[in-house]
């Protein structure tokens, strides 16, 4: 996903009926969430709103994003902090190698050890301009995420997540020596990938398939975008190098004007893509949730996953 991800979505309507499938139920799906830190004083107090309805859906862990540049280190700091003292699902930090020298990093995430965080992404980063811009490691940092994985191995016994791109990173040399790099950051100590969103469930089962081939055994999560903004996702799509299908612009062209009728088209684009991952073995996604706690709340009820009312409000 992007770091600066921010996706100003157009109002949300009222739940509308909908044809949705969502066929797996309970636990035979679990979610983990990612969400970012907001940017102003009343994103703030929005942001803890939706973070409390995340945690009543009580995912696998829910992770902060860490701005691009490395931009929000205090900020992620901070509500990482406050998921661990609050909430009681596991939080996981992402952590960037851009713009620091190694000792610098190194001390984010022993500060992180020492405030019981034992869960982080890391990610080599993009430059604040986005994932276009040329990249320049730090002369004294971590060059590339198996870098980084490395590192945080010496420091002490993370759960460490990285990032994974079905239809390739846009900066690669190739779709070889991206799989090479998926696998040094894997064969570095990582527990498992989660990929770069993607629309058509093929993308990922065949990558799914050449990870295999290459020798990656540890999970490969699906990492899944609800489409709340169209316009906005095929803006984050275009950055990030994922393929928008035509058939589902075309779905979402026949709804543009309609709020109830984009947020039940978002919701059943999103389930069909689960339900297809669920038919193929898959049952552990990650979501980009863009803060949209509502959105997240009524996918997660077509698979079974309802709040847990100790902690809704
Ligand atoms: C799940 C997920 C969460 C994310 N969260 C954040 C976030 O919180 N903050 C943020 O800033 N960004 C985030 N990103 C975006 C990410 O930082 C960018 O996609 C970035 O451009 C690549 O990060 P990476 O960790 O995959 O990099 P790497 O694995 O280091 O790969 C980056 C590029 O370098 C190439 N490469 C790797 N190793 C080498 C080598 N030794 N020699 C030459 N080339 C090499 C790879 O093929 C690839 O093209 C996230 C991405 C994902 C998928």
């Amino acid at each position: 996903m992007l770091a600066n991800a921010d996706p100003t979505p157009s109002p949300i309507a009222p739940a509308a009926s909908s044809s949705a499938t969502g066929s797996g139920t309970g636990d035979a799906v679990r979610f983990s969430f990612e969400v970012f830190p907001p940017r102003t004083d009343k994103g703030e107090a929005q942001f803890r709103g939706t973070v409390k309805r995340l945690t009543a859906l009580r995912p696998s862990f829910i992770s902060v994003t860490y701005g691009a540049g490395g931009s929000t280190r205090a900020v992620t700091r901070d509500i990482v902090a406050s998921l661990v003292r609050e909430a009681p699902v596991p939080a996981a930090a992402h952590l960037t190698c851009i713009g620091a020298p190694r000792q610098e990093v190194d001390a984010i995430a022993r500060e992180y050890h020492a405030m019981g965080i034992r869960r982080l992404v890391a990610l080599r980063g993009d430059p604040p301009e986005g994932p276009g811009e040329t990249y320049l490691p730090h002369p004294e940092g971590y060059a590339y995420a198996s870098d980084l994985v490395a590192g945080l191995r010496r420091i002490a016994d993370f759960d460490i997540s990285v990032g994974a791109y079905p239809e390739v990173h846009p900066q690669a040399e190739s779709a070889a020596a991206d799989l090479d790099a998926l696998k040094r950051k894997m064969d570095a100590g990582a527990a498992r990938a989660i990929t770069q969103f993607f629309f058509d469930p093929a993308v990922f089962l065949r990558f799914r398939d050449r990870t295999r081939a290459a020798g990656i055994d540890r999970p490969l999560v699906p990492g899944l975008l609800p489409i709340s903004n169209f316009d906005k996702a095929r803006e984050f799509a275009g950055k990030c190098g994922a393929s928008v299908p035509t058939a589902l612009a075309n779905r979402f062209a026949k709804v543009t004007g309609d709020a109830a009728a984009v947020r039940a088209l978002a919701l059943d684009v999103a389930c069909e893509l689960i339900d297809t991952l669920l038919r193929h073995g898959e049952s552990v996604f990650h979501i980009y949730t863009l803060n949209q706690g509502q959105l997240v709340e009524d996918l997660c009820a077509r698979f079974g996953h309802l709040p847990m009312p100790q902690t809704a409000n």
